[in-house]
Order: C-alpha cells, then sequence, then structure tokens
C-alpha cells in the first residue's frame, strides 16, 4: 500500500486549552482541498465492506466519488438517499465502530475518513441551501408522531414525502430531542440541528412544542382527531441515580438535567438567560459513556478548576467514542478508573466530597465486560461541590403509564415487531424508546422502517 494512503488528514480543530473555555465546535472539519485528497484514498473497492457497516447502508465509495470529482450536489444527493440527517450523523456517528471500522485500508493503516467525508459533503449543501425533496401527491390521511428526536424526525419526513399529513408533538419547548437537550454545542451545533428540523418542515411536517402525549391528549384522543396511525419516538430519557447517600444534597445533578440547563435552556449565558446552574468549581463526573464525557466537557467550559472522570472499569471498557475520551482528556478532565462513588459527603444541605472505593477487575458479567470488584480499605475522598451521575437512563415513562395497553419488554421499553408495530393497532415505535440509549443512526433506521410500515398499513398492504 503506498505510504500516503495509509494515513488519513486530521482536520483542524480548537486547541485543547482554547477550547475547553469556550462552547464553540471542536473539530473545523475538512476544508475543499483536504476532503478531495482525503477522498481520494478510496480505493472504490468493488465489494465496498464500508457499506455493510453503514446502519443504513449508504452508498459511501459513490459519494466520496462525487467528492474526488467536486461534485458537491451529486455527493450529498447520494448520502441522502439513505440518510436524512448527514450533518448530524457526519459529526456525531461512531464510526469507529461502523463503516470505517470495516473498511479496507484499515487492516493496514487508517480508514478512510468517511464521517468527516459525510461531514464535508451536508455542510457544504447547507452553504448553498438544502436542496428541496420531492413528494408524492397528498394521501389525505393524519398521521401523528410523538417525540421530535432522530427517529421521529426520519419517520415524519418519510411520510410526508409519501404524501401524509404529519404533525409531530414534542413535550419540550424545542424540537430535536437529544439532539438539542444532550449533545452538547461544541459536538453539535444546534445551528446544524436547526436546518434539519427545517427541512422537516419544509416538507409539510406541523411540529407542536411543549404538548406531551401522556398528559395533554391521550393516544386515543388523538385516533379521535382524526389521525390514522401513530409513531411513538419518545426516547429513554428517565435519568438513573447513583442510589447512595447524600444524593439529595445541592449540587448534585442527573446528567441529563445538567446537560439540559446547559443545552436548551443556554444556562451557560446566565443571568442573560434566566436558567440558573451550580457552576462547580471541583466537579466529579460519574460515569464512562458518551454522555459522562459531554458532562465533564461542559462542567470544565462552564469555568471548573478540577474535572475528575470517575468510572468503575478501566478505559478499555468505556463505552464512549474514543475520539471523546481522547478530546475530554487533552481538555484538562482527570480520568480516576477503577474507583466506584460509595457516598456523597455534605455539609449544610450543600455537598462537599465524594467517597469513593478503588475497584479491582473480576470475571465478565452480562455485558460481557468484567465486573469491578471492590477493594476493601482503599476509600479515599474525591473534594468536590458539582456531581453528576451519567449512570445510564430508562425508557420515557409519561405515556407508557397513560397507555397500558402497550406491551412492554423486560427492561420496560415499548415491545415491537421488526417493522415497528406495537401491540397497539395502527400504533409504530422506534429509536431509544424500544431499544434503551443507543445511537443516533439507529434511531433513524428504525424511524425510516416505522413509516415504511405505517405506509404499509394505511395503504391496506399489512
Ligand atoms: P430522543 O432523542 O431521546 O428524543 C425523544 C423526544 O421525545 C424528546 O425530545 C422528548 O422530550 C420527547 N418526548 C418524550 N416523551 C414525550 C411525550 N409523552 N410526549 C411528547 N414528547 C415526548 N448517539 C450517537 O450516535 N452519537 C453520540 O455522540 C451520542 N451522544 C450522546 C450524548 C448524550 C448526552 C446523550 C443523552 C445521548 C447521546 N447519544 C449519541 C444517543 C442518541 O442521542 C440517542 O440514541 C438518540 O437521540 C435517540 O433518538 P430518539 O429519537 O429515539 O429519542
Ligand atoms: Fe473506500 Fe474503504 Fe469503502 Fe473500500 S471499504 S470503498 S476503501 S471507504
Amino acid at each position: 500500500m503506498a505510504e500516503e494512503k495509509k494515513t488519513r488528514l486530521s482536520p483542524k480543530e480548537q486547541p485543547a486549552d482554547v477550547r475547553n473555555n469556550n462552547f464553540n465546535e471542536v473539530s473545523f472539519g475538512y476544508d475543499g482541498e483536504q476532503a478531495k485528497m482525503e477522498a481520494m484514498r478510496c480505493l472504490q473497492c468493488k465489494k465496498p465492506s464500508c457499506v455493510g457497516g453503514c446502519p443504513v447502508g449508504i452508498d459511501i465509495p459513490a459519494f466520496i466519488k462525487y467528492i474526488t470529482e467536486g461534485d458537491l450536489a451529486k455527493a450529498i444527493a447520494k448520502i441522502k438517499e439513505k440518510n436524512s440527517l448527514p450533518a448530524v450523523c457526519g459529526r456525531v456517528c461512531p464510526q469507529e465502530n461502523q463503516c470505517e471500522k470495516v473498511c479496507i485500508l484499515a487492516k493496514k493503516g487508517e480508514p478512510v475518513a468517511i464521517g468527516l467525508l459525510e461531514r464535508f459533503a451536508a455542510d457544504g449543501e447547507r452553504k448553498v441551501g438544502v436542496a428541496k425533496a420531492v413528494k408524492a401527491p397528498p394521501k389525505g390521511k393524519k398521521v401523528a408522531v410523538v417525540g421530535s428526536g432522530p427517529a421521529s424526525l426520519v419517520s415524519a419526513g418519510d411520510l410526508a414525502k409519501m404524501g401524509y399529513e404529519v404533525t409531530v408533538f414534542e413535550a419540550l419547548h424545542k424540537a430535536g430531542g437529544v439532539l438539542v437537550y444532550g449533545i452538547p454545542e461544541f459536538r453539535l451545533p444546534k445551528e446544524i440541528v436547526e436546518v434539519e428540523i427545517d427541512y422537516v418542515r419544509s416538507l409539510g411536517v406541523t411540529i407542536k412544542t411543549n404538548f406531551v402525549i401522556g398528559a395533554t391528549l391521550s393516544l386515543d384522543d388523538l385516533f379521535k382527531d382524526g389521525f390514522e396511525a401513530v409513531f411513538i419516538g419518545t426516547g429513554a430519557g428517565l435519568p438513573h441515580f447513583l442510589g447512595i447517600e447524600g444524593e439529595n444534597l445541592c449540587g448534585v445533578y442527573s446528567a441529563n438535567e445538567f446537560l439540559t440547563r446547559v443545552n436548551l435552556m443556554k444556562a451557560y449565558l446566565f443571568p442573560k438567560f434566566d436558567t440558573p446552574i451550580k457552576r462547580g468549581d471541583k466537579v466529579v463526573v460519574v460515569g464512562g459513556g458518551n454522555v459522562a464525557m459531554d458532562s465533564a466537557r461542559t462542567a470544565k467550559r462552564l469555568g471548573a478548576s478540577e474535572v475528575h472522570l470517575v468510572y468503575r472499569r478501566t478505559e478499555e471498557e468505556m463505552p464512549a467514542r474514543i475520539e471523546e475520551a481522547h478530546h475530554a482528556k487533552d481538555e484538562g478532565i482527570i480520568f480516576k478508573t477503577l474507583t466506584l462513588p460509595v457516598k456523597l459527603i455534605g455539609e449544610n444541605g450543600w455537598l462537599k466530597g465524594v467517597e469513593c472505593i478503588e475497584t479491582t477487575l473480576g470475571e465478565p458479567d452480562q455485558s460481557g465486560r468484567r465486573r469491578p470488584v471492590i477493594k476493601e480499605g482503599s476509600n479515599f475522598i474525591i473534594e468536590a461541590d458539582v456531581v453528576i451521575a451519567a449512570v445510564g437512563t430508562g425508557a420515557n415513562p409519561l405515556l407508557l403509564k397513560a397507555t397500558p395497553e402497550l406491551k412492554l419488554n423486560a427492561k420496560g421499553y415499548i415491545q415491537t415487531d421488526e417493522n415497528g408495530a406495537t401491540t397497539m393497532k395502527g400504533v409504530f415505535a422506534g429509536g431509544d424508546i424500544i431499544t434503551g440509549s443507543a445511537t443516533v443512526i439507529l434511531a433513524m433506521g428504525a424511524g425510516k422502517r416505522a413509516a415504511a410500515s405505517i405506509d404499509d398499513y394505511l395503504s391496506g398492504r399489512s
């Protein structure tokens, strides 16, 4: 393999000691010249393994070839045949575990930077204006979509293109789900999500915010109002807590609350925006996933002098994307692995520190990862005025409680068949509400499948 094919081009990014003081995007992405050079690394394989690694089956070599030819319009059109949120996916998809993992170049060097090229094509389109989609004639049937995360946006967009009259009902005051309330601005600028949502609106989709299905209206009410099918994409946003003494102290947040206050309510601009948040000086984040990394990096940007990331296994077992863990370390986050918090210590109701205990790794548990085992007597204290628990989430419960007809699986998520049909007639579901917390692209894939099933159902084909 020629030497220049082995390594990929790295885009410019903000230096770590600058970016950990601001909320601007970390990576600048490729410029035109870099994108072309990186695209030329692709071997245009006859049997491209990368396509099999993409959860939505994008024709990767085809869009990359258009980039080498400088034809951005065709590149983005090719991507959009399968993926309607490319600017989002180009930034947050775990390509290292998907298409890039199986790229042939990865065998002897670095894979083609497929995600960065997708981002380049999508950003290029945004600059010249997003192309209008072709819509089928109106079918005269109404579909309701509950939630406005990636599963719902894709489902709503596909159904609108098929000619259905689609209304999205979102509980929060802003549409986008985790893309706006969870993933921070420095990884996914809100302006980009806004463009994708505007595109869905441009297809004729109505988005009603501050509208909680299961409280304001029930699923039955929707059917009574003339909706003939419903897609549920309510996500898995119910935070798990640490379950240790001291969790009610002031200064203890779930990652969900912390990130929502910062992202959606712009708490980092307080008092300009009226959403207070405790800006910790010494912050402890508990967890090892993307949500933990996002929380730690956000706390640092809010001005913390010290941010510890406490995780009970080693870095090898961390579920976070490798890139995010690297970025966090570069920005000064202190990784305290093989460590378990056992008690939150307070004074006059306010958090003062976290008592931890060291762990070692034992036999693998059900997840296949080695189980942390406590080292008796190894307790120590980390000083902290803010603790953020990023230890997982469960199904958003409100709609489920209000709709006992929906059958749930053992973990409390909605049970569906492989096409997204639930146990209620005319009700389909997809995304985190059926799988538990997963990824944007998997949620999108579920939304797409469910839209096709809803079309089959409403057309009498199923
Ligand atoms: P969500 O995005 O959760 O959207 C559900 C929406 O439904 C919400 O807006 C909610 O308010 C609304 N809702 C809930 N109940 C009701 C109701 N009763 N009525 C009306 N509306 C309701 N994935 C990646 O691929 N890459 C990443 O880098 C990544 N980072 C992440 C970082 C964070 C902090 C978090 C929390 C998640 C991250 N994920 C990442 C996971 C990814 O964002 C989710 O898998 C994805 O957003 C799930 O999409 P969804 O449409 O199923 O639900
Ligand atoms: Fe290009 Fe890699 Fe896909 Fe082959 S596997 S077509 S080199 S991106």
